[in-house]
C-alpha cells in the first residue's frame, strides 16, 4: 500500500457535478489499495471573486485580511469534497492548512512553506480515511493564516507527497498535460508524454502555465514524480520527472514571455562592485530581475543590459537613474514593448548548433534579436513584442515540437513504480531535518578554467547578424557554451561567446573576418578565463540570488567580465586568476544554503 496525492484544481471543483467526479476518482484510487489524501483549489473563480470582493471595500486591503478571505475558497471546497465522499460510502476527513500543520514565514499572499507535520493526516490514513486537504494556505508562527501565492495550491500538494513520500502525486487539471509550447498561443503545440523539473523549471510557462513554479522546485528537491492530467478527459497526460522525454532531443520546449521591459546601462566604469551597486537596490524593492547579461568591454567601460516585468519597469528606472549618474555611466535606450522567447532542453548542453538553428530560424522570419542570455539548457531572445507570436512559431517549427521526437519514452506512466524507490525514504528524511522546506537550495557551485571568450564589439543590431556568426562556428564544429549579448543602442550592440580554449584557434580568424564584414568597432579574445556556476533550485524566486552572488564577488574586489543568467543557474566570467578566490568567496556566502 502506498500514499497518492492527488489535487484538483479550480476548474476541476468549479461545480457539484465536478466535484461528484473527482470525489469518484480519489475512491476509485482508494480502492485500489491506495492511501489517499485529496489537494483542492477553490471552486472556479472564487478566488478572483474574492479579491473582487475586497477591491470594492478597499484599495488597499491589509495583506493579513486579504489572507483570512483567500482561504475561505479553498474551505469551501475541502468541505464540499468531503461530503461527497461520504455521500458515496467513504469515510472523508477535510483539514485547513493549519490543521494539517503547515507552516510558512508571515509574508501575506505569498508566503513559503516551512514545514509540515505529518502526524495528523498519517494518523487519520492510517484509520482508512481519505483525507482532504485545503490547497494554497498555512499557518505562521502565530497562528496566523497565510496563502502561498496565486496557482498555490500545486505547491500544498507536491509538498504534502514529499513530506508523506508519496508514491505519487497527481495534479487534476483542466489541460491535458504539458505541452511543447502554450497550446492557447501555438495550436499546433503537443502534449508531451514526459518532460525534467529542470526544463519546466527553466519554463516556467511552458505548456499553458500549468504548474506553480514553487511546485516544480519541490518536485525537484524532494525527487516526487509529478503527473499532471486532464480531470474531464481519460488522457494519459504528462509525467515530469528527472529524465526528459528523449534523452537526445535538443529543444524539447519553447516560450514566450510577453510583458517584459529591457533597460540598458552604458559606459559604466568597468571594476569590481558596480553590479551590486546597480542590483541591490532593485533586490531590496522586491523587483524581478530576469534576464542580465554583460559583454566583456573594450577600454574599461561596462555595458549591462537587464530585463523586468513591463509594470516595474517605471519603478526600476526611478532607482537605476541616480545610480548610473553617480557612478558616471549613462542610461541606453530602454524599452517596454519587449517580450522573451525561449527554448529549452537538456540535449543541447552536448550539441554543436543549437544556438545557430534557433537564430537562423528567427532570421529567416526577420527577427532582430535584441538580447541574448543562454545556460546550459536554455537559449533565451529578446525580441520587439509586435513580433514575439512570429518569433515563437518559428522556433517551434525549426525544432519540430509538433511531432513527437525519435526515442522518446513510449509509456512513461508504467515506469512510475520505478519511480517509488527513487528517493529513498532515507534520503528525503534527512534532507527535510532541519532545513526550511522551501528555502533556496544551492545545489552546487562550480569553477571551470577550460574556456576562453570572444567577443565582437559593436555589431550592427539587425536580423541575421547572429544568425551568421553562429553558423559559422557550427560549421567548424565549435561549441558555444555561454552566449550573451547585450543591447547598446538601436544599432549596435556587443556579442559575447565562451568556447573550449582548444578551440580558440579555430574560431580566432573566423571571429576576425565576421569583425571586419560587419565592421564591428572591434574583437576582444580572452583566452583564459574563470566560468563560475552557481546552480539551485529557486534562484528565480528568491530574487536576492543574483544580487547575493555580485556581492560576495564585490567583497572578494574582483570585476565581472561577463554574465549570463537564467531560472536555475546565474554564471558570471572573471579573470582566469581570480578563479580560485571567487570560488571561495562564493562557497563562504552559500554555504548554508549548499545541500
Ligand atoms: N485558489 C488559489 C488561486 O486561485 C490557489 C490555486 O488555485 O492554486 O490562485
Ligand atoms: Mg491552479
Amino acid at each position: 500500500m502506498g500514499i497518492v496525492v492527488q489535487k484538483f484544481g479550480g476548474t476541476s471543483v468549479a461545480d457539484c457535478e465536478k466535484i461528484l467526479s473527482a470525489a469518484r476518482k480519489a475512491i476509485r484510487a482508494h480502492q485500489n489499495g491506495d492511501q489517499v489524501v485529496v489537494v483542492v483549489s477553490a471552486m472556479g473563480h472564487n478566488t478572483d471573486h474574492l479579491i473582487e470582493l475586497a477591491s470594492q471595500i478597499s484599495e488597499s486591503p491589509p495583506a493579513r485580511e486579504m489572507d483570512v478571505l483567500l482561504s475561505t475558497g479553498e474551505q469551501v471546497s475541502v468541505a464540499l469534497m468531503a461530503m461527497a465522499i461520504d455521500s458515496l460510502g467513504y469515510s472523508a476527513v477535510s483539514l485547513t492548512g493549519g490543521q494539517i500543520g503547515i507552516r510558512t514565514d508571515s509574508s501575506h499572499t505569498k508566503a513559503r512553506i516551512r514545514s509540515i507535520s505529518t502526524d495528523r493526516v498519517r494518523q487519520l490514513l492510517d484509520a482508512g480515511k481519505i483525507v482532504i486537504a485545503a490547497g494554497f494556505q498555512g499557518i505562521d508562527e502565530d497562528f496566523n493564516i497565510t496563502t502561498l501565492g496565486r496557482g498555490g495550491s500545486d505547491t500544498t500538494a507536491v509538498a504534502l507527497a514529499a513530506v508523506l513520500q508519496a508514491d505519487a502525486c497527481e495534479i487534476y487539471t483542466d489541460v491535458d498535460g504539458v505541452y511543447t509550447t502554450d497550446p492557447r498561443v501555438l495550436p499546433e503545440a503537443r502534449l508531451t508524454r514526459q518532460v525534467s523539473y529542470d526544463e519546466m523549471l527553466e519554463l516556467a510557462s511552458l505548456g499553458a502555465g500549468v504548474m506553480h513554479s514553487r511546485s516544480i522546485e519541490f518536485g525537484k528537491k524532494f525527487g516526487v514524480p509529478i503527473h499532471v492530467r486532464n480531470s474531464q478527459a481519460d488522457v494519459a497526460g504528462s509525467l515530469i520527472v528527472n529524465d526528459p522525454e528523449a534523452p537526445d532531443q535538443a529543444v524539447s520546449g519553447a516560450a514566450v514571455t510577453r510583458d517584459e521591459a529591457r533597460i540598458s546601462l552604458l559606459a559604466l566604469p568597468d571594476v569590481p562592485g558596480i553590479c551590486q551597486q546597480i542590483f541591490s537596490p532593485l533586490d531590496e524593492q522586491k523587483i524581478t530581475v530576469d534576464m542580465i547579461v554583460q559583454c566583456p568591454s573594450a577600454e574599461s567601460m561596462a555595458d549591462i543590459s537587464f530585463t523586468v516585468p513591463r509594470h516595474e519597469m517605471a519603478a526600476t528606472l526611478r532607482i537605476v537613474q541616480p545610480v548610473v549618474q553617480a557612478l558616471g555611466g549613462q542610461m541606453g535606450d530602454c524599452s517596454d514593448s519587449v517580450s522573451k522567447v525561449s527554448v529549452v532542453g537538456l540535449g543541447m548542453a552536448h550539441q554543436v548548433g543549437v544556438a545557430s538553428r534557433m537564430f537562423t530560424a528567427l532570421a529567416r522570419a526577420d527577427i532582430n534579436l535584441q538580447m541574448i542570455t543562454t545556460s546550459e539548457i536554455k537559449i533565451s531572445v529578446l525580441v520587439d513584442r509586435s513580433q514575439a507570436l512570429r518569433a515563437l512559431r518559428a522556433v517551434h517549427d525549426e525544432f519540430q515540437l509538433h511531432r513527437t521526437p525519435d526515442h522518446a519514452v513510449t509509456d512513461p506512466f508504467v515506469r512510475l513504480g520505478q519511480f517509488k524507490s527513487s528517493a529513498t525514504p532515507v534520503d528525503v528524511v534527512s534532507r527535510l531535518r532541519g532545513v526550511e522546506l522551501e528555502g533556496l537550495t544551492i545545489d552546487d557551485i562550480v569553477l571551470d578554467e577550460s574556456q576562453a571568450t570572444v567577443t565582437l564589439l559593436r555589431l550592427p543590431n539587425r536580423p541575421g547578424v547572429a544568425a551568421r556568426v553562429f553558423a559559422e562556428l557550427a560549421d567548424k564544429n565549435i561549441f558555444a557554451d555561454l552566449i550573451v549579448q547585450t543591447w547598446s543602442n538601436i544599432d549596435r550592440s556587443d556579442l559575447t561567446l565562451s568556447i573550449p580554449r582548444e578551440q580558440i584557434a579555430l574560431a580566432q580568424p573566423i571571429v576576425e573576418n565576421l569583425a571586419s564584414e560587419f565592421q564591428c568597432s572591434g574583437m576582444r579574445v580572452m583566452p583564459k578565463i574563470a566560468k563560475l556556476t552557481v546552480s539551485g533550485i529557486g534562484l528565480r524566486s528568491h530574487t536576492g540570488m543574483a544580487s547575493g552572488i555580485f556581492q560576495a564577488l564585490h567583497d572578494a574586489n574582483i570585476n565581472l567580465e561577463m554574465i549570463s543568467t537564467s531560472e536555475v543557474r546565474i554564471n558570471v566570467v572573471v579573470n582566469t586568476s581570480d578563479g580560485a578566490k571567487a570560488l571561495e568567496y562564493l562557497n563562504a556566502r552559500f554555504r548554508n544554503t549548499i545541500r
